[in-house]
């Protein structure tokens, strides 16, 4: 049988999805990716034409305007792609300090972006990096050949401007499974990450997230292509944790799109599940404060499950605390 992601959460716990204490914009700053993986979420890759502009930009410091010191997590695509990335950052820097860049660590080598890891550094921009496995194959496999030495290149370059090691420069790595399986435990995982790359690479970083794969995008396509998808989305179902469901990201979390429409993840965004208004229309960042004063509601579809998996899942990792 099919099981319902609202009626399982509401049964639990009643009330449970709509906003609660907002604490986090979540901005796409477009599908151009200089890498094209395989189990990407927003199919991003090098054709990528969802790109935000200079106006929906300008949009978003209106609202920041009256909205400071919100953590504002940038992502794609690469953000770096975006070619009004620098002047979006630079501008954000007088709304809030707490700004996060999700980059991919390869587009640091791309022609012309390598000044990228130093300015991020100045702007004190913390870094959230993808990388789904300490060792060569797993990464290759996942994300192309050649990915983890340029990864462990870029890494120990951040180590030495200082990420990874003083305090005020967060290096977070990412972590995703190769398939069809959960995380295993984030601690246990962090610690073999930390010996792994200090031991062969020299490499320090903050933090560990351990993240589930959604069943959308191209990780869809590959279950589909090797007939998991149904096996994965049962398990996702199955792990359902009512533990950690309260305390799923959308409860803190707006997302942005390219054009300024608004989502409660990234996920429903790459679903083309806006936040809508009671007759239905698709809400933007103009409307975000009156949405925030009258209360949003979180769509739901299968593919959240993957948030109350086993520990849970966020793009800040397990919610298990
Ligand atoms: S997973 Fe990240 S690095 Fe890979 S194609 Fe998608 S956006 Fe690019
Ligand atoms: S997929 Fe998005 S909307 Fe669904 S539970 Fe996770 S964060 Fe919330």
């Amino acid at each position: 049988m099919k099981l319902d992601f609202k009626q399982m959460i509401e049964s639990t716990h009643p009330q449970l999805l709509r906003l609660d204490k907002f604490s986090t914009l979540q901005i796409n700053l477009g599908n151009r990716c200089n890498q094209k993986c395989g189990h990407c979420h927003v199919q991003a890759g090098p054709d990528g034409d969802k790109i935000m502009s200079p106006q929906v930009m300008t949009r978003i410091f209106d609202f920041l305007k009256t909205h400071p010191d919100l953590t504002v997590d940038m992502t794609g695509g690469c953000p770096e792609l975006n070619p009004d990335f620098q002047f979006f950052i630079e501008n954000l820097r007088q709304y809030t300090s707490k700004l996060i860049a999700r980059t991919n660590l390869t587009i640091f080598f791309e022609p012309g972006l390598e000044w990228v890891p130093t300015w991020y550094a100045q702007n004190k921009v913390a870094i959230a990096a993808s990388l789904p496995c300490y060792t060569q194959e797993n990464v290759d496999n996942q994300r192309g050949e050649g990915v983890f030495d340029k990864s462990i290149k870029a890494l120990k370059l951040l180590n030495r401007i200082g990420y990874g090691i003083d305090d005020d420069l967060q290096l977070n790595l990412v972590y995703n499974p190769g398939a069809d399986f959960l995380p295993g435990p984030q601690e246990k995982l962090e610690a073999d990450y930390r010996n792994e790359l200090n031991t062969k690479y020299g490499v320090k970083f903050s933090n560990l997230f351990t993240i589930t794969n959604a069943p959308i995008g191209r990780f869809r396509q590959f279950l589909e292509a090797n007939g998991q998808l149904e096996y994965y989305l049962k398990l996702l179902a199955d792990s359902f944790n009512p533990k950690i469901a309260e305390h799923i990201m959308c409860r803190n979390l707006i997302s942005v799109d390219y054009k300024g429409v608004l989502y409660n993840c990234d996920f429903n965004q790459a679903l083309d599940l806006p936040i809508i208004n009671e007759k239905g229309g698709v809400l933007t960042i103009e409307n975000l404060s009156d949405v925030l004063k009258a209360g949003v509601e979180i769509v739901t579809a299968e593919h959240c499950f993957c948030c109350t998996a086993g520990a849970g899942s966020s793009c800040t990792g397990s919610l298990v605390k």
